[in-house]
């Protein structure tokens, strides 16, 4: 903590002269918002990537009539190469990353009116599954530096009642593994990772989603691993993956015919097709090289953003040793920026050509939560007191007042060049230089 206090001071320093060389330069130009020449008029990398292995790969799945999981071969292989690309024991493919999440609290036995620690900082899928359990999503506020779940602050949400963990690396940054894990052992809770927005990420050398008991994943479009829909469960416990598996097949389990009806519990179909399977290991072949650029990209522009007055990037936890950078998320100090307010600051430099997103409302504060919570399902498990106790309990204003300050660009921005990376720095540093103008316009 204090080599990392001392060097943001000694960032600081340096930048102040930094802008003040290149801010006389930059003045010249006007943003485009008052009429400038915008700094890009080209857009950013495409999104999804695809060519004739993908053509080729649908193809065979179309051609061999094969389309379902218990007909084919295609699943089977992406599982077992997903598995060996992250080092877990076990995968299950999925139809999506939220039926990955929803199937792993049912193999749990996360049971009505449970509850379940979550961080407020994340795709609301995270919350809905524990709902669709009707346990209770139990909020424990973000740490602002990194935009993950406060781990230091989980021990004290835990209750009997508490039955499971999930922290989410969000934007494919770890959230903190080491403390977080800790916890969990020292009060025998099971911590799912949802590492929807984590492929390829790392903690400590080993793959995000294979640290806790369960790691989930998503293949929908916007994530880095596409597939329009899908995601996939890791697992280290030949239990757990059985119980999974039988939850994802309407309780079936794994059998050598279709025509076995024995079941080993309830269940639901959340399988995947062999169409998105056959599309992810087309997929995969790109995954490294791209996971590389974002890398490389990602690191030069938080070199160049940190420079800037009241730009503060996310900052990565020490033992986060590979961010996936599904997002790059930075907080906007509008007091460096003569008091311009977040969305004109994104609407001025969306006008530059860079596109922004003020990214996510605080999830703990959504109206239809407290109604989900009121409704006859859940009244049977959680009297009226609860809910107001919960109401109380579920105050996040580090969560609150990032939400005020975030600012995200998309994963496929850092797929291009470093002069990509410059001119987002550049339109920064326009709009700063015009701040109190464009506050005005
Ligand atoms: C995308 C996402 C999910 C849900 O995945 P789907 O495949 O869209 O169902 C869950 N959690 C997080 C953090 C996500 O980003």
């Amino acid at each position: 903590m204090a080599s990392h206090l001392s060097r943001r001071k000694f960032l600081g320093a340096a930048s102040t002269a930094a802008t003040t060389a290149i801010g006389a330069v930059r003045v010249a130009e006007k943003p485009a918002l008052l009429g400038g020449k915008p700094v890009r008029s080209e857009p950013f990398p495409a999104w999804p990537k695809f060519n004739s292995v993908e053509e080729k790969a649908l193809l065979e799945v179309l051609r061999s009539g094969k389309w379902f999981r218990g007909y084919g071969q295609q699943v089977n292989r992406f599982e077992q190469a997903y598995a060996r690309l992250t080092g877990a024991r076990h995968c299950l493919a999925t139809a999506n990353g939220t039926s990955a999440l929803f199937i792993c609290l049912n193999a749990l036995g996360v049971a009505p009116g449970d509850e379940v620690i979550v961080p407020p900082y994340t795709f609301v899928a995270t919350i809905n599954v524990v709902l669709l359990m009707h346990a209770i999503p139990v909020f424990v506020d973000t740490d602002p530096e990194t935009f993950q779940i406060d781990a230091r602050k989980i021990e004290a949400a835990i209750t009997p009642r508490t039955t499971a963990i999930i922290p989410v690396h969000i934007g494919g940054s770890a959230a903190d593994l080491d403390t977080v894990l800790a916890v969990a052992r020292k009060h025998k809770l099971p911590v799912i990772e949802d590492a929807c927005q984590a492929h390829l990420g790392e903690w400590r050398g080993r793959k995000l989603g294979t640290l806790g008991d369960t790691g989930c994943f998503s293949f929908q479009a916007s994530k880095n691993l596409n597939s329009g829909e899908g995601g996939a469960i890791l697992t280290d416990s030949d239990e757990l993956i059985e119980r999974c598996y039988a939850f994802h097949n309407n309780g079936r389990g794994r059998r050598a015919t279709s025509y076995d009806f024995s079941y080993h519990s309830s269940g639901h179909n959340l399988r995947m097709t062999e169409f998105q399977a056959s599309l992810l290991m087309a997929q995969m072949t790109r995954l490294e090289e791209q996971a590389r650029t974002r890398d490389q990209n990602g690191a030069y522009l938080t070199s160049l953003l940190r420079e800037i007055p009241g730009i503060r990037p996310a900052r990565v936890y020490e033992g986060c040793t590979r961010n996936a950078y599904h997002l790059y998320m930075f907080r906007y100090l509008k007091e460096h920026f003569a008091g311009l307010p977040r969305a004109k600051f994104l609407k001025a430099l969306r006008a530059e050509g860079i596109p922004a997103s003020d990214g996510y409302r605080p999830l703990n504060r959504e109206p239809f939560l407290k109604q989900t919570l009121s409704s006859r399902a859940f009244r049977a498990v959680m009297p009226p007191e609860r809910l107001s106790q919960w109401q109380e309990r579920n105050q996040c204003p580090e969560n609150d007042r990032l939400c005020e300050e975030a600012v995200w660009f998309t994963q496929n921005m850092l797929l291009g060049t470093r002069r990509d990376m410059e001119q987002i720095a550049e339109a920064i540093r326009k709009i700063q230089s015009y701040a109190a103008e464009l506050a005005k316009a």
